[in-house]
């Protein structure tokens, strides 16, 4: 006999914003004038999800798993990254059951890309559309998003495994 088992993860990233940087969130491109400054592609969604991954497993953090002061983590596409927490996460036997993020960013609105970007992380999860919850938040003008000094991101993971049980 067996039973389903579940655990949960909470992640968080915040990165500055600076010029002449590519926007990237979730694994999508999205046109701006500013993009996220970091040592890796810089994209709080994926780096907030893959913490989420790792907490749920008490597995550590992204930092520990991909330290900025390898060179070999520069301008890495995060993707490589949620991967990664993925492979560790399955190889336990564990998977996603469903994930919830929050992007708060004051400018640009973000409604047009929320479709888009749930898709993308529907298709790197490998998870359902109705799996996958993307919403956003500005600012609200003040506070380094509202100041658009920074973007930051939340996300929490869903995982569950079937556990055998003596019957
Ligand atoms: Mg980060």
């Amino acid at each position: 006999m067996s039973t389903p088992a579940y655990r949960i993860g909470l992640g968080h990233d915040t990165h500055r914003l600076g010029p002449n940087r590519a926007l990237i969130l979730g694994g999508v491109r999205i046109e701006h004038d500013r993009g996220l400054l970091g040592h890796s592609d810089a994209d709080i969604v994926l780096h907030a999800i893959t913490d989420a991954l790792l907490g749920a497993l008490a597995l550590g953090d992204i930092g520990e798993l991909f330290p900025d002061t390898d060179p070999a983590n520069k301008d890495t596409d995060s993707r490589v990254f949620l991967n990664k927490a993925l492979q560790l996460v399955r190889a336990r036997g564990w998977s996603p059951v469903n994930i919830d993020c929050t992007i708060h960013a004051q400018r640009p609105k973000l409604a047009s890309h929320k479709p888009t970007i749930r898709q993308s992380l529907a298709n790197l999860l490998d998870l359902p559309l109705d799996a996958v919850s993307v919403k956003a938040k500005t600012g609200e003008h003040v506070g380094p998003i509202g100041r658009e000094e920074a973007m930051s991101a939340d996300a929490v993971v869903l995982l569950s495994r079937e556990l055998k049980v003596e019957s």
